[in-house]
């Protein structure tokens, strides 16, 4: 039976986008001079997390010199200083940096994924792109069956990870849910799907996201996980306020 460490070791593997390859490689055989003694990563990247969580997050696509270069999700970079101190802050993890692999980091009921597990140039995989690289997320899906918070971070990744779920059978195929950070809404059989906006330094830097609206949606995130409603079929909005753990 599949399991995460399955789907990792095949998403190291793939080579389903010859374009998002070559560009990984490139990246990690020129480095960028701050990193130009390190051993770059240039694989795809898998999840990172705790099995048993019961929050996802979502993001779009590893960086080229973030976790195109160390190998693990949001790590080595300013998007994931970011993202780790507020799961850090929330109770997710077990601390707030996040600088390589074996640092020590655990995620506490949280898992990070993505929509396309290779770092794409400038940030923009293609449609085919995310159409290959889907089939991991709804891998990891079906296999995390304690999941009851979807996450998206991002528009992007927000799209991304409603197809997977009506990929999955978690919601109907014409299912519609409109992005906007903040967003909570309530899935067939009791889970959430919520959406922050991306932790991106153009987020961060500009105060298009703020710590406080963050750690706001990891705390709605965490009365999600908290509340015993019923499972059913509502689809009501409400405001809100990878590899394994090594
Ligand atoms: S983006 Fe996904 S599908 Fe494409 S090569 Fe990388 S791991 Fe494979």
């Amino acid at each position: 039976m599949m399991d995460l460490a399955d789907i990792s070791a095949r998403v190291i593997a793939c080579e389903r986008c010859p374009r998002l390859r070559a560009y990984c490689r490139e990246v990690a055989r020129t480095k960028r001079a701050a990193f130009r003694d390190q051993e770059y990563w240039g694989l795809p990247v898998p999840g990172f997390g705790d099995p048993r969580a019961r929050l996802i997050l979502v993001g779009l696509a590893p960086a080229a010199h973030g976790a195109n270069r160390t190998g693990r999700m949001f790590t080595g970079d300013r998007s994931g200083d970011f993202l780790y101190a507020a799961l850090h802050r929330a109770g997710f993890a077990n601390q707030p940096r996040s600088a390589a692999r074996g640092d020590g980091l655990e995620l506490r009921d949280a898992y990070i994924s993505a929509a396309v597990r290779c770092a794409p140039p400038e940030n923009r995989p293609l449609p085919e792109e995310f159409d290959h690289c889907r089939q991991y997320l709804l891998e990891e899906i079906s296999v995390m069956r304690r999941i009851r918070v979807f996450l998206a971070l991002g528009a992007l990744a927000h799209r991304q990870l409603v197809r997977a779920l009506i990929a999955a059978g978690r919601i109907e195929p014409r299912a519609r849910f409109r992005f906007a950070h903040g967003a909570c809404d309530r899935l067939p059989g009791g889970a959430w799907l919520m959406a922050s906006y991306h932790p991106s330094q153009q987020n961060t830097f500009t105060g298009i996201l703020t710590a406080a609206m963050l750690d706001r949606v990891l705390r709605r995130a965490r009365q999600c996980l908290a509340s015993q409603q019923p499972s059913g079929h509502a689809a009501g909005r409400r405001p809100a306020g990878a590899a394994l753990n090594d």
